[in-house]
């Protein structure tokens, strides 16, 4: 992977960045994302965030050798800290888990006045950013999932909007599966859930077998709950 080519999984997070966007890449690492996008859409200027000394200086390495030192500035810091108010109007925020994202956004909440979109890759419990956009007033404007080495991504963006506005049907269900994977029912998607489904099986066959507590019942519960939330979206295409 270089700074021309980036991987689909970047690629996509990088193709709902707005033509023109001052964006912050938090969690940047080799700042691959900044790079390309500095390179090939021009956009006018980037923070690489990175928490991390190595990846920092991954990111400051590659940046330098691109020549695009004037566009990117590679910041350490923690999350949104990075940012100065007003700075960006666009952040992305790719391969963390869903829970680490909706705390970044938690937690530099007065960074977000002036930004107008957010393109967030999370590696598992994408549910815990869609939860965010509902307590915080952003719209989930689209998503997207794909394979990639084996690995499935979902990418989700927001913008400030209503929040409820994609959950028409179930609103349990959307939060879980997205409410925009659910009506495009890509390969990948069904897949995606197929999977899920038959682990939460063998976990429920193996609560079978312990002692029935109150946890374990309580366990179980929230198995059948979401397997039928998960059988109701596998379902939807016949709608
Ligand atoms: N965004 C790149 C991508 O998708 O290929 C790199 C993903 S890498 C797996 C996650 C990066 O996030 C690591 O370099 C880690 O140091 C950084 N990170 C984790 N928590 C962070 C935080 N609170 N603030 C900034 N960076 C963070």
């Amino acid at each position: 992977m270089n700074t021309d080519k980036l991987s689909a999984r970047l690629a996509t997070v990088a193709k709902y960045v707005p033509k023109g966007a001052r964006l912050a890449d938090i969690g940047s690492d080799h700042a691959y994302l900044p790079c390309f996008l500095a390179k090939n859409e021009g956009i006018p200027f980037a923070i690489a965030g990175e928490v991390a000394v190595g990846p920092c200086q991954s990111a400051e390495r590659n940046v330098l050798a691109e020549g695009l030192a004037d566009t990117i500035s590679v910041r350490m810091g923690d999350g949104l800290e990075v940012i100065q108010q007003g700075e960006v109007d666009c952040i992305t925020i790719a391969g963390m888990g869903g829970a680490l994202i909706a705390s970044i956004l938690d937690n530099g909440k007065e960074k977000l006045t002036t930004v107008k979109r957010l393109v967030l890759q999370p590696n598992i419990s994408a549910i815990s950013i869609r939860k965010w956009f509902i307590e915080n007033n952003w719209e989930l404007i689209d998503e997207e999932i794909l394979e990639e080495d084996g690995k499935i991504y979902e990418i989700l963006i927001g913008e400030r909007g209503d929040p409820y506005k994609p959950y028409n049907t179930n609103l349990d269900m959307g939060l879980l599966v997205g409410p925009f994977l659910v009506q495009k029912q890509d390969k990948t998607f069904k897949r995606k859930w197929t999977a899920e489904m038959k682990n939460w099986q063998r976990i429920y066959e193996a609560l079978e077998g312990a002692t029935q507590s109150l946890e374990t019942l309580e366990k179980k519960r929230e198995i059948i709950d979401k397997i039928k939330l998960v059988e109701e979206a596998l379902k939807h295409e016949d709608s």
